[in-house]
């Protein structure tokens, strides 16, 4: 082999490690891809076991130790975000006193606080 097959063969070699490096980098990040989607899916996967379980569950006695304080957290917290929504609820039937800000049945003609006549121009949109 003469000098210069000698340097072709090395800088050959040289090309096809940098090139299944590449291929490598590629792949890797590939499958580093697939396991971040796979783990979404499996978390969104445990969560809908979570909620199939917590419904069979939520009302039972059968749920004690980490279960138990789980679903009593679940259930604390549904209790606390009903409470929320009924009143958003009650405050949308409801207006604010322009002369003391307290907050009034939406028909009412006179402030329970103040006795204030209330005249509301029409608002728009609100249920
Ligand atoms: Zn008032």
């Amino acid at each position: 082999m003469d000098f210069f097959d000698d340097v072709m063969t090395k800088a050959k070699e040289a090309i096809d490690v940098a090139s299944k490096k590449t291929n490598d980098a590629v792949t890797v990040q590939k499958q580093k891809f697939d396991i971040a989607s796979l783990e979404s899916k499996r978390a969104r996967d445990f969560q809908i076991l979570g909620e199939l379980y917590y419904n069979k569950i939520k009302n039972g006695a059968e749920a004690d130790g980490d279960v138990g304080r789980i679903v009593k957290a679940i259930n604390e917290k549904n209790e606390k975000i009903n409470s929320l929504k009924s009143e958003i609820n009650s405050i949308k039937h409801k207006r604010i006193c322009p002369k003391c800000g307290t907050a009034v049945e939406q028909a009412s003609n006179y402030c329970g606080a103040c006795g204030a006549k209330l005249v509301f121009e029409e608002e728009d949109g609100v249920e």
